[in-house]
């Protein structure tokens, strides 16, 4: 996060809220999303746009009533791999918010890997460089090109010059130092498509004698695509629809929706600021953030320890230096919302 131009190596487990304010890239040229301006990936846009038309038609075609198991073993599984990224790659592995003992690393890690995304070298990689060049032309996902490119744009063009310079100068050595990611990232072409689509197919098709094709369906053309939907939604809607509590000069935004999809991580203008707090919110709320109730209840367990909180004293002056003036309704709006608040 630290406002430096230098190509520095920032050691995200020493983070302060004073480094957090990006540093100025300007944009050489104003380009549109769909101007690419390095070498466009034509396996990542045949796979992603033929993934998402098979996936809108089954959306559609879905026999719901029909099949109902499948429906809720997909949102447990939904739920589950989603876990793997927001406490695990995102909280624990990117951001050193809390530390958590080698039994919860490799439950992450098993989580995280089920999603059918990335190693979680380049994901905290991509996501660390994100956070410290936020929105400059160094952010893998730079929202000033627009929605489309943030959201899923990005992963269509090869990364520019300016990001993968940036991003080589990333201190990544406490990833390379755990056990737990070296051991999923050497074998991750083996464990990932295992995880993702044998595993959470095989157990309801072989134990629960469900249809071979609509579970295939369920997981491969709608969990999956819903999934990566949910994580792109982040880096777009929540850079880009929503308030500044907390620093109205940065364009990342408390963004509601996003928080419910994704399990708590759409008070992103609140994560920008503090992203070193495990919470990635100020304020209680089952709904809008169960992933911090799930890491106090592992925390209980004694599974996790040394979590990371900014203070209210800390949170208030800044919010009332930096922010819009919406903090406290949403204080208001996260009380009255949720009745289960913990
Ligand atoms: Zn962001
Ligand atoms: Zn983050």
């Amino acid at each position: 996060m630290p406002p430096n131009s230098s190509s520095a190596a920032v050691n995200a487990t020493n983070l302060k809220d004073n480094e957090i304010t990006p540093i100025e890239i300007p944009s050489k040229n104003k380009l549109r999303w769909y101007e690419p301006e390095t070498k466009i990936l034509w396996v990542n846009v045949i796979f992603i746009v033929t993934l998402h038309v098979i996936s809108l038609y089954y959306f559609i075609t879905f026999p719901y009533t029909e099949h109902k198991f499948l429906l809720v073993w997909t949102w447990i599984t939904a739920y589950i791999h989603g876990f793997g990224i927001v406490a695990g790659a995102h909280r624990l592995w990117a951001h050193r918010s809390y530390k958590a003992k080698l039994p919860l690393r490799i439950i992450l890690a098993l989580c995280f890997f089920s999603t059918g995304q990335n190693s979680i070298f380049n994901w905290v990689r991509d996501h660390r460089v994100h956070h410290k060049y936020t929105d400059t032309e160094a952010d893998p996902h730079n929202s000033h090109r627009g929605f489309w490119f943030s959201h899923v744009g990005w992963l269509m063009i090869k990364k520019k010059d300016e990001v993968r310079q940036r991003g080589r100068g990333i201190d990544m050595t406490d990833i390379l130092e755990d056990p737990v990611v070296q051991f999923f990232d050497r074998y991750f072409s083996i464990i990932n498509p295992i995880l993702s689509f044998v595993v959470p197919v095989f157990i309801p098709v072989y134990f629960l004698n469900q249809s071979l094709k609509w579970t295939i369906v369920t997981q491969i053309f709608m969990r999956y695509p819903w999934l990566l939907n949910i994580t792109w939604s982040v880096n777009s809607f929540a850079h880009l629809f929503g308030y500044h509590a907390y620093d109205k000069s940065i364009r990342p935004t408390q963004n509601i929706f996003v928080s419910f999809v994704t399990g708590g991580e759409g008070w992103h203008n609140y994560h920008h600021v503090f992203p070193w707090d495990y919470k990635a919110n100020e304020f209680k709320s089952f709904w809008f953030n169960p992933t911090s109730l799930w890491l106090d209840v592992f925390h209980k367990l004694g599974l996790v320890y040394d979590l990371r909180r900014a203070t209210p004293d800390h949170i208030e002056k800044l919010a009332k230096r930096k922010g819009d003036g919406t903090r406290h309704s949403q204080q208001e709006f996260s009380q009255k919302a949720v009745d289960c608040s913990y």
